[in-house]
């Protein structure tokens, strides 16, 4: 199975660029579909208010509900005090198995890392190259896996990559993506050093093609196992020590999901 850990969904209401005004889901589903991809990861645009902004991921989720699985999108400030109830309320109804934060709005703070460690969820947290951030939440929070998107530069910064490769090498709890990374050559480093099972294959869609991200990886050459985990063996490890189903909505502090015992019955990317 063909699992995109990263794509953008829904409307942005800031409209100052592609990626906080449309990111409309049919066409990257068609691209999506036609390159052999089987389900995708889903979070919403930049916006000022992500409560309403997931609601809106969600409905497009139901839509494509054996195509797309919702991650969480947060604002770590905008919603300090309540980050907890927006994500576990996004896992119980809606089934969304991750938390995104945008390093350009606000790092994860240890309001996050503590919701992502009690509910069990990964953290896509993009560093906007500055990927000397994850020196701080990595070794904090060991039992929290976090995935760096666009080994830790969707513009290209060589260094951030450099660093990248070197986090994943080193911290346990750290991935990257693979998303929108042109020099190519990193990702081979990051293969070689890092291990298939540190990298994932991620298309930023659907402002980037997914088929030809996918290609990217086609053209590493791995063997097949190897190139199973990076397609989405990887990602489904990630999100199925999720424990949504288990928590109840009425809970109210982070404590009270910690008993409760993950199932992954009813979830097509827990097999
Ligand atoms: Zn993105």
């Amino acid at each position: 199975m063909i699992v995109d850990c990263h794509c953008h969904t829904g409307q942005g209401d800031l409209m100052t660029a592609p990626w906080n005004t449309d990111a409309p889901i049919e066409p990257y589903l068609r691209r999506a579909r036609a390159a052999g991809i089987d389900k995708t990861i889903v979070f919403s645009t930049f916006h000022t208010n992500y409560a309403e902004a997931n609601r809106r991921v969600a409905s497009i989720v139901a839509r494509y509900p054996d195509r797309l699985v919702g991650f969480a999108m947060l604002h770590a400030r905008r919603d300090a005090g309540r980050v907890f109830q927006l994500v576990k309320h996004a896992m119980v109804k809606w089934r969304f198995r991750g938390i995104k934060v945008h390093g350009f709005e606000s790092p994860p703070t240890r309001e996050v890392c503590e919701t992502a460690r009690a509910l069990r969820l990964p953290v896509l947290v993009d560093v906007g190259a500055k990927p000397h951030i994850v020196e701080m939440f990595a070794p904090q929070y060991r039992d929290v896996n976090f995935i760096v998107p666009h080994l830790g530069s969707f513009i290209g910064d060589w260094k951030a990559h450099q660093q990248v490769i070197d986090q994943i090498v080193r911290h346990p709890n750290v991935y990257a993506d693979t998303s929108s990374v042109r020099h190519y050559d990193y990702i081979v480093q990051a293969i070689k050093r890092a291990g298939a099972q540190k990298l994932l294959f991620g298309s930023d869609g659907p402002w980037l093609h997914p088929g030809v991200e996918l290609h990217k990886i086609r053209l590493l050459g791995l063997r097949p196992r190897d190139e199973a985990l990076v397609l989405g063996g990887n990602i489904r490890r990630l999100i199925r020590r999720a424990r949504a189903r288990s928590i109840q909505p009425s809970a109210s502090s982070y404590s009270e999901s910690r008993e409760a015992s993950h199932t992954s019955k009813g979830c097509e990317l827990c097999v």
